[in-house]
């Protein structure tokens, strides 16, 4: 039976020292009710507490970091569908580096990993790991990547290599940057004792779920928690079925053995395949996407749906609500208003900069929903907008008394100028991407 977060809390020490990174013992016994922490978490927990809490104190699917100070975390989930909660850790993105391919092709494309973050609605987007395969004569140009990592990036790294001393001394390279090993075939004994030697994560590879099931269970025997798995599958059709059961058993039949994130190797041939199946795995289950190749213009289309996917459906994307100055303005420039839904506010500010005019852009507090939403809410209308340009003091800060509201919500303009007398509402164009010549079309100020 679950225990509740109160159950949990009379077994604690309650002292609220903060070792477990949680202010308060109550705050952790509701983060292990619901299953976002461990009980190992806390170092003070009695024998009786280990005993009693058992399973209760783990989480459905286990937690695993990939890389040193800027580690990528994967698992950790609780639900099967985005809307039934929201997912916690999105999907890693890999781009594999093979040794084959030489120590100089290698450096460009580790170069160009850590050149690329992209700003989308105010988050910094960006690959997150190396995938590198030893696929050559000799172990030289796969080591000479990983020292490249090691001096160019502090992303982290999974080490496709199956000869046991080249794998050793990549672990040296690597030994402050806690790297994952990918195992293709069962694991030899000297890997668990490499894996627990660096702190590494392992990958573990199976055909079948019966031996992808007995590698997890014999990985736990030798102590290895910090399991990845990657159950291979004909076609990506097979491989989304194989995920669906794996998070199935995890969450629902809270069967231990399939309790951890999953990695996909993506096959695909063309760019076109490579991004459906990719678009697969962050959509269903993928908590690791290795892709063949760098290919930047693939990135960011990935970067955009793994963004929205893993955006808590219940908290959207908001900026504060402010005066935001775009470009220099200053109290003679037009005012521009709209709500603090971030993506809302990126495209109109973008918009406006676009133009090349200087503008106060008025965001009010919608509670983060876009435009109409808000409207059709009633958290968007002349009264709340007049209201917060009151409170502010926004009128003592200009000397325009021209306000230019969305297109689409052209109906409370009677409203806006009854509530703010002295201005004059201009109703500006529907579309974002309008903003530059509506402003060359009429007389702002
Ligand atoms: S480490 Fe243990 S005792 Fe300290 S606050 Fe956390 S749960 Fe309480």
């Amino acid at each position: 039976m679950a225990l509740s977060g109160l159950d949990i809390f009379k077994l604690l020490p309650k002292t609220n020292c903060g070792d477990c990174a949680v202010p308060t013992c109550l705050a952790f016994a509701m983060k292990l009710a619901q299953k976002k922490a461990e009980l190992s978490e806390c170092p003070h927990a009695s024998d009786e507490a280990k005993a009693t809490l058992g399973a209760a104190g783990t989480p459905p699917i286990r937690l695993v970091k990939i890389g040193g100070a800027n580690a990528l975390e994967v698992g950790n989930e609780t639900v099967m569908f985005r809307h039934e909660k929201t997912f916690f850790h999105q999907t890693g993105i890999a781009i594999e580096l093979r040794s084959s391919d030489g120590t100089e092709s290698n450096r460009v494309k580790i170069q160009a990993m850590e050149n690329l973050t992209v700003e989308r609605v105010g988050e910094q987007l960006t690959a997150d790991l190396f995938f590198v395969t030893f696929d050559s004569e000799n172990g030289e140009v796969f080591l000479d990547t990983l020292t490249v990592i090691k001096e160019l990036s502090t992303k982290g790294v999974i080490l496709n290599c199956q000869d046991l001393t080249v794998l050793k001394q990549g672990l040296e390279i690597l030994k402050e940057n806690r790297p994952a090993i990918y195992c293709e075939a069962k694991p030899a004994e000297k890997i668990y004792s490499l894996a627990k030697t660096f702190e590494a994560s392992l990958v573990l590879t199976a055909r079948s779920f019966e031996d992808l099931e007995a590698r997890s269970n014999a990985a736990v025997t030798a102590d290895l928690n910090a399991l990845i798995l990657n159950l291979e599958a004909a076609g990506f059709g097979k491989k989304l079925q194989h995920n669906t059961l794996l998070r199935r058993s995890a969450l629902q039949q809270n069967f231990k053995p399939f309790g951890y994130p999953l990695l996909t190797r993506i096959k695909g041939a063309t760019p076109v395949e490579i991004l459906a199946e990719a678009s697969l795995q962050i959509c269903k289950y993928g908590s690791i996407v290795v892709l063949p190749e760098y290919d930047q213009a693939l990135l960011y289309t990935l970067f955009t749906l793994r963004q929205t996917i893993y955006t808590d459906p219940q908290k959207p994307i908001q900026v504060d609500p402010k005066v935001y100055a775009i470009g220099d303005p200053t109290p003679d420039s037009p005012v521009f208003v709209t709500t603090n839904f971030s993506l809302t506010y990126f495209m109109v500010s973008g918009e406006i900069e676009n133009s090349g005019v200087s503008a106060h852009l008025v965001v009010t507090d919608a509670e983060g929903q876009s435009v109409l939403t808000a409207w059709a809410a009633g958290k968007f209308d002349g009264e709340k907008i007049a209201k917060f340009i009151k409170d502010i003091q926004f009128e003592q800060q200009v000397k325009t008394r021209k306000i230019i509201i969305p297109g689409l919500v052209a109906q409370i303009s009677g409203d806006l100028e009854e509530s703010l007398p002295g201005w004059e509402v201009i109703v500006g164009c529907q579309e974002a991407s309008d903003i530059p010549s509506f402003i060359k079309s009429v007389e702002l100020t």
